[in-house]
């Protein structure tokens, strides 16, 4: 029998009880597909700052550099929010990922067709439903580049610059292909490329690698036109691709038409198997601890590790029926009940463990 070992990052706020209902998942779809876990907690963020004085103890490195996968819930909250900005819970979330080296961030955005009435956009746009999967460059570009303030012509001012390698391009858009290989092979490569000669070699590299993809349909849009076609007309989408700050903002867009926060995973990933699985949504101090959260967040989190991190795609098409019967089947947590009588966090998840 197969054996993983998981490392978990619980964190704070919702955190332990989300990673807990994904545990009881994965535990579930294993007996089901002969996979066992070994699952070893960590800390992280505020709970390590009570604990140990630091968001990002080097124990909790160490156990996820040598862990096969990580799953993480989220970190946060009023209690550490006037710490000094290195002891800030969210600081262990850019530690992880770059001593993990994860340079790819997976963010799908999915409306589920029992869900239609979350989505803010008119029900003509999204008639046909959406399933989209935005690949983010995660460790280069804008965010990483040289910055600093100086005098310039009109006195005091600030810069960022961007700068993406030929390495850097051909890695994240090599995942691209990849992931639309295994998808409806369409891919959107985003750029600005009318502007930016970051985007300029960008483009350029993506239609060199593109040919050696001749399955899939590769095709470029700029930034700003894709912003206004996520809420246009969203299905045309299956795989985007783009640099980290188009793909912070993109990806929040996305995220944002399915109306549902506490449904969406996402992966980070390095250029090995190993990577960090964790829901979009954070620490959400306003409900913890009340068993109230959706957990399918982080549930859907664990079955993309099962897909990405250990090739088991049936173990992770189990709990994707799994979630998509529970939902067809009228079930819901409270942020999706508008007010009707919902599911606890306890619930949710054992409605899901009996219909794996
Ligand atoms: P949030 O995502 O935690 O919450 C926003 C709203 O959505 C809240 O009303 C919350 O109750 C609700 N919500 C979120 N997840 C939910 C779930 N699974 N089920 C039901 N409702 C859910 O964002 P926020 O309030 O801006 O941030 C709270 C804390 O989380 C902050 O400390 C922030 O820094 C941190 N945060 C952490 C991460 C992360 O760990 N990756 C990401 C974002 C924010």
């Amino acid at each position: 029998m197969k054996n993983y070992n998981i490392a978990l990052l619980k964190g704070d706020g919702i955190g332990p009880e989300i990673v807990d209902s994904a545990v009881r998942v994965l535990e579930t779809v294993g007996k089901k597909h002969e996979i066992a876990f070994t699952f070893t907690p960590y800390l992280i963020g505020g709970a390590a700052i009570d604990a140990c004085g630091e968001p990002l103890p080097q124990a909790t490195v160490e156990g996820c550099l040598q862990a096969d996968s990580v799953l993480l819930g989220a970190v946060g909250g009023p209690k550490w929010d006037t710490l000094p900005g290195h002891l800030r819970p969210e600081k262990a979330l850019l530690g992880i990922r770059a001593a993990m080296g994860l340079f790819t961030n997976l963010r799908p955005a999915k409306l589920y067709p029992a869900l239609k009435g979350e989505c803010p956009l008119r029900e003509d746009i999204v008639a046909n439903g959406f399933d989209i999967m935005l690949v983010r460059e995660l460790t280069g570009g804008i965010y990483f580049g040289e910055r600093g303030y100086r005098e310039g012509k009109y006195g005091e001012e600030a810069y960022d610059t961007e700068a993406y390698s030929r390495m850097e391009i051909e890695r994240i858009v090599r995942v691209a292909l990849e992931t639309a290989r295994k998808r409806n092979k369409k891919l959107t490569s985003i750029d600005k490329a009318n502007v930016l000669e970051t985007s300029r070699l960008w483009r350029k590299i993506v239609h060199e690698l593109a040919a050696e993809y001749p399955d899939v349909e590769v095709t470029d849009m700029l930034v700003d036109n894709a912003a206004m076609q996520l809420v246009r007309n969203p299905s045309q989408f299956d795989v985007l691709v783009t640099s980290n700050m188009f793909g912070d903002i993109l990806s929040d867009e996305a995220s944002q038409i399915t109306g549902s926060i506490g449904m969406l995973p996402s992966a980070s990933l390095n250029d090995g198997k190993r990577g960090l699985y964790e829901p979009i949504h954070g620490s959400a101090p306003d409900i913890a601890g009340q068993n109230k959260a959706n957990p399918i967040a982080t549930i859907l989190s664990a079955a993309m590790m099962l897909l990405y991190a250990f090739d088991e795609k049936e173990a992770a098409e189990s709990i994707v029926a799994a979630v998509d019967g529970v939902l067809e089947a009228g079930y819901r947590t409270a942020d999706l009940a508008h007010g009707a009588p919902a599911l606890t966090t306890t619930e949710m998840t054992e409605k899901i463990i009996q219909a794996i």
